[in-house]
């Protein structure tokens, strides 16, 4: 193959499910507009960058040793992730049915009670588990057709201590730029907040997508 005529698909940013005040009173209009326009763009940026930059170094317009190849494959898996994680996150938001309770139905919910025993008892471990994490991050709950079992799990930064190949059903969003024009420094009251907007046809849907891969 030619090396000229290399040519990486470069990433864009999609098109936000709802208008950026869809979640208020819960997550509020500025903190949606700097969220999305600001860092989901930027990752999406960013990584377009380092395509650039992947593709002149696979054209060797850039000379070995005027190049940090580890450095590169690190931001790119860093910002591809800010964007597919962001992705995720917006898709598995939906506006808020009530303020007290969203609640999972369907094969989802059967699959969390004959795990953990309750809903309720997956929330309080789900939300422990999200509280939990140092710094920025992301709590998820994934699934392993393997054996049809659920894990929580958690993304440090945007680098992975998650389980290989196990698709991801919920997301949750840990960094500042989620919550704190709002929130300050209160994260659990985020995290209370971000329960309600939850939705779960969208995990529901993932989860069906999953098993139909078997
Ligand atoms: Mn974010």
């Amino acid at each position: 193959m030619d090396e000229k005529k290399t040519f990486f698909k470069r990433y864009e940013l999609p098109q936000l499910p709802y208008k950026v005040d869809a979640l208020e009173p819960y997550i509020s209009k500025d903190i949606i507009d700097v969220h999305y326009n600001g860092h989901h763009k930027a990752y999406v940026n960013t990584t377009n960058t380092l395509l650039d930059r992947m593709e002149k170094i696979t054209k060797k317009e850039v000379t070995q040793g005027n190049y940090d190849l580890q450095g590169v494959i690190r931001n790119l898996v860093f910002n591809i992730n800010g964007h597919k994680l962001h992705s995720l996150y917006w898709k598995n938001m939906t506006p808020a049915k009530n303020d007290k309770e969203n609640n999972p139905g369907g094969k989802l919910a059967d699959l969390i009670i004959s795990q953990y025993g309750t809903i309720g008892r997956f929330k309080e471990l789900f939300i422990e588990a999200a509280n939990s994490l140092p710094g920025g991050g992301w709590t998820t709950l994934n699934y392993d057709i393997e054996n049809k079992n659920l894990h929580i799990m958690t993304y440090e930064n945007h680098f992975m201590n998650q389980i290989a190949e196990l698709p991801i059903l919920l997301i949750l969003d840990e960094f500042e730029h989620a919550y704190y024009l709002q929130y300050k420094n209160k994260r659990a009251d985020y995290i209370n907040m971000w329960w309600l907007l939850i939705n779960w046809d969208d995990a529901e849907n993932r989860l069906s997508n999953a098993e139909n891969k078997l």
